[in-house]
């Protein structure tokens, strides 16, 4: 009878012990969940131990999995807010609900809830947008002026739309630019072709003797050579804006070998119509490609000759004025009024259009200069007085000039 007594009383005060141990624990579990959750999870032993454990551990990765979220929200968002183009989140009524930096500062947003007609007040944009936007809006915007945008416009969800606007003004320059270029080429390769093409029926129709037919023949070359020197150049442009420069940094070239090369070739040009000279005082090497020099120099040449009448001057004189090298290619010819000479470096401007033909002229010469003297950081000086000559003059800097040839190596 005492056994059982005590057996019954050891498993009472067992049971009791086992329930405090259980009430403990869920005590802590529940004072620990009212506080913060940064805190550490008290200690615990057996079970308890191990479910706190997994707790900890659950905690701990969903602390991580919400702080990587975070992180990556936040790239997100600089990322957006970094774009150029504007993003302008709109609720069901139009009202402003998120909007971009670019968006901000292009249409000076300056909170939400707000309708987009406050900031864009143009009729048209009103409609578009009523309507439910179709095909995107070129808009024009106060704000900007001389800018042209595109804007589109998407359902983000059920109840919200994203407009996008996008500033295509370079686009549009580029497009206008490229369309002029094909009609200018057009042009003129179908001015010495109907030439070309009027002769040949003359022959083919007259009954020409020995001197015509040479006169005519000489005309229909002189026209071809026209196209050949077009083609020629127009393939030399679309080099220098494609190609990356060939690999000069470690070769200086003899300017002066160079240059006393291509003076020669102009006095062969002007048989001897016009007085040319050479001065050198400048440095011996440039590291440049003597291809593309060569092109340079020789349509700076090759004008100066052209455009200066019988019994006038040219000079190149090559120097150092303070760290930089100057070349400079003068002449006392015909000479360009002010107003063009901002526009000479555009592809097919002439000052007179005639006379560049006549003389054999593309057009395109100084904006090969141009473009060549772009891949070394080199810039062209134009000043000239009308009837009184032109001055083409390049800047190149310091460190394209050697005094060594294996300077670099
Ligand atoms: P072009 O083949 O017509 O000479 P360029 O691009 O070389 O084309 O030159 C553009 C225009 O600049 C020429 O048509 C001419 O009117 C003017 N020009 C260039 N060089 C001279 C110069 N040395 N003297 C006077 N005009 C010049």
């Amino acid at each position: 009878m005492f056994g059982w007594i005590v057996a019954a009383w050891t498993l009472g005060v067992g049971f009791a012990v086992y329930l405090g141990w259980h009430g403990w624990h869920l005590a802590e579990l529940l004072h620990w969940l009212a506080l913060p959750r940064q805190r550490t999870l008290p200690i615990a032993w057996g079970r308890w131990g191990r479910a706190f454990d997994r707790l900890s551990r659950f905690i701990r990765e969903e602390f991580e999995a919400r702080s990587n979220m975070a992180a990556e929200l936040e790239r997100v968002r600089a990322a957006v807010h970094r774009m150029p183009d504007s993003l302008i989140v709109l609720d069901r009524s139009n009202q402003i609900e998120w909007y971009n930096r670019a968006a901000e500062g292009l249409l000076a947003i300056v909170g939400i809830r707000r309708p987009i007609y406050h900031f864009v007040r143009d009729p048209e944009f009103n409609t578009w947008l009523e309507d439910g936007a179709g095909a995107p809006l070129e808009l024009t915007l106060p704000q900007r002026p001389g800018h042209l945008f595109l804007v589109r416009m998407f359902r983000s969800d059920e109840t919200h739309r994203l407009l996008i606007a996008h500033d295509i003004t370079e686009q549009r320059r580029l497009d206008a630019m490229r369309r002029d270029f094909v009609a200018n080429i057009s042009h003129e390769i179908r001015t010495p072709l109907t030439v070309i093409s009027g002769f040949v029926e003359t022959m083919l129709d007259l009954d020409l003797d020995d001197d015509s037919r040479r006169q005519y023949l000489d005309a229909i070359g002189k026209q071809s050579d026209t196209m050949r020197r077009l083609i020629e150049d127009l393939l030399i442009l679309a080099k220098l804006e494609h190609d990356l420069p060939r690999d000069f940094e470690n070769t200086p070239i003899d300017i002066h070998d160079l240059l006393t090369i291509l003076v020669g070739d102009a006095q062969a040009l002007s048989g001897g119509r016009h007085q040319i000279s050479l001065r050198l005082s400048g440095p011996q090497w440039l590291k440049a490609d003597a291809l593309d020099l060569q092109t340079v120099v020789r349509n700076l040449l090759t004008n100066a000759v052209r455009y200066t009448p019988e019994g006038g001057q040219v000079t190149v004189d090559w120097e150092r004025q303070g760290t930089e090298g100057v070349l400079c290619v003068r002449d006392t010819g015909i000479g360009i009024a002010a107003e063009h000479i901002p526009r000479l470096t555009e592809r097919f401007y002439r000052v007179d259009r005639g006379r560049s033909r006549d003389s054999g002229g593309t057009g395109l010469g100084l904006a090969i200069v141009k473009h060549a003297l772009q891949r070394y950081g080199a810039t062209l000086e134009i000043t000239s007085k009308l009837g009184h000559g032109s001055c083409f003059s390049i800047q190149w800097p310091a460190e394209r000039l050697a005094t060594e040839r294996k300077q670099g190596d």
